[in-house]
């Protein structure tokens, strides 16, 4: 088992597979990086996996598979296969924009995926253009329509921003209740790759804009998940992911691991290790020094708060394309 240095229990591990994206999202990564990290540097899928080994046998039954856009990396599905092969039961899902899921979700699903986040953000092809800065919207539904008719597991992820798509909360909601899928609200969480003048919803906004409608009834977190679940009066479940609270650090169970072998503890740091140089040798004991050390430097929890920034705050410098959000 994987004890952190505050005593908490780590199971999840969250792999980005690239950095690269086909979108531009206002975000996360408005214009192209300065530098890219050069494909000589990305570790292969073989140099991944061992580490992924060495942490599923320490006991990490839950891999997300992210990006950057993960799609965008070729041959995905035989790396996940060697994932499913190895641990069938692992808990084994994919976060994507859903661009190229037409083409993609029948051999993800064959390959052993069970799970797909999609970001959706908005329903308005004006707006989708807007945030991603591409005409995204009919290729995303497309998507996300292949992926139910395939049967991979779907939930979707909105990031309501104040003028922009905040008007379509409900709206997105619906689209979501009609095909019996969970949508989970993320806020906005600054960092110094967006654009500046992006302005987050905080989460009781998002709820309230939901109560226009409903009435809602908490029903408390997920086990370790970030999200928390409500139910409207129908029945209908939603989370809403809200990392200004800070209270779900306490029960964090994941650390990340970056397409060129940082291991990152906390999404909102920027410490983080290496594991390149054991997995290069298919040093197995390098790599679990590595995890271990990672471990027990944990942060207890994130730094993003609530309202306007005090002097000598920062807000995190942490790249969502390069650690996967
Ligand atoms: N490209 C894939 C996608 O967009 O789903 C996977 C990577 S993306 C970094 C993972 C998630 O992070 C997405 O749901 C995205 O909406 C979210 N994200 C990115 N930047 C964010 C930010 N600044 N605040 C909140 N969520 C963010
Ligand atoms: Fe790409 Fe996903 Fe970031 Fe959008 S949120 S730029 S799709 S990595």
């Amino acid at each position: 088992m994987l004890i952190d240095g505050h005593g908490r229990t780590v199971n999840y591990l969250r792999v980005s597979v690239t950095e690269r994206c086909n979108f531009r999202c206002q975000y996360c990564m408005p214009e192209k990086p300065f530098s890219w990290v050069p494909k000589e540097n990305l570790l292969s899928f073989e140099e991944l996996f061992l580490f992924m080994k060495v942490a599923m046998d320490e006991g990490v039954n839950k891999i997300r598979i992210t990006g950057g856009e993960p799609l965008l990396r070729e041959d995905l599905d035989t790396f996940i296969k060697m994932i499913h092969d190895y641990k069938p039961d692992i808990d084994l899902a994919l976060t994507t924009n859903a661009y190229l899921l037409p083409q993609t979700a029948q051999r993800l699903k064959d390959a052993g995926l069970k799970r797909l986040n999609i970001s959706l953000d908005s329903l308005k092809a004006d707006v989708a253009h807007k945030i991603a800065q591409k005409d995204v919207l009919k290729q995303v539904l497309k998507g996300i329509d292949k992926a139910l008719e395939v049967g991979l597991g779907v939930k979707i992820n909105m990031v309501p921003l104040k003028g922009i798509n905040d008007d379509e909360i409900l709206a997105v909601m619906d689209y979501c209740k009609a095909r019996k899928i969970k949508i989970r609200f993320i806020e906005y969480m600054e960092n110094r790759h967006a654009t500046e003048a992006l302005k987050g919803m905080h989460g009781r906004e998002i709820l309230d804009k939901v109560k226009e409608r409903h009435t809602i009834r908490a029903l408390g977190r997920e086990g370790a998940s970030p999200s928390f679940n409500y139910e409207l009066d129908d029945g209908y479940q939603f989370g809403l992911i809200d990392p200004h609270k800070h209270d779900f650090c306490e029960n964090c169970n994941r650390i990340r691991l970056t397409a060129e072998g940082n291991l990152i503890p906390c999404l909102y740091f920027d410490e983080a290790m290496s594991i390149a140089e054991s997995v290069k040798k298919g040093d197995i004991q390098g790599a679990a020094d590595v995890l271990a050390q990672v471990l027990k430097d944990k942060p207890k929890e994130n730094r993003w708060i609530e309202g306007e920034l005090e002097e000598g705050q920062e807000v995190s410098s942490r790249a969502f394309y390069e650690t996967g959000g």
